[in-house]
């Protein structure tokens, strides 16, 4: 097969000079060629994650959803708003008279409160309390 003559023939008839400078121009395009495959390859990934991502959440939001069914109406605000403070875990013992979330000490009175089984707020960092004996 004869190439010679086919404008689009790498062993087309043109000088060496126009060689030399297709030459340039195809080191330059190798590598913005070999970037964007390589861009591309990142959003392959990216996407990939995304899509795992997805689903995984979608997974959470159903069992979220299956747990939230379980909670008694009258926590339901008292939830939204410790959910709103994503302080995890916005839920906490009390266990010798410290809160576990931020570990200081819990005044007398709220301790009282909550060995009778009140959940209430941690006055430094405002994380729900419970006695730890309401956790066995
Ligand atoms: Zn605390």
């Amino acid at each position: 097969m004869n190439l010679r003559g086919d404008p689009h023939s790498p062993v087309a008839d043109d000088t060496s000079e126009e060689l030399g400078g297709g030459v340039l121009v195809l080191l330059e395009l190798a590598l913005i060629d070999h970037e964007a495959d390589q861009v591309h390859r990142s959003l392959d990934t990216l996407h990939e994650l995304m899509v795992a991502a997805q689903s995984k959440l979608e997974s959470i939001e159903t069992m979220r959803h299956s747990v939230l069914e379980r909670l008694p109406h009258g926590l339901a605000a008292r939830h939204a708003s410790l959910r709103r403070s994503k302080q995890y875990p916005y839920i906490c013992a009390a266990v010798a008279g410290r809160c576990t979330g931020c570990d200081t000490g819990i005044p007398t009175a709220l301790q009282r409160a909550l060995v009778e089984g009140r959940l209430d707020a941690c006055p430094t960092c405002q994380r729900l309390l419970f006695d730890h004996a309401m956790d066995r």
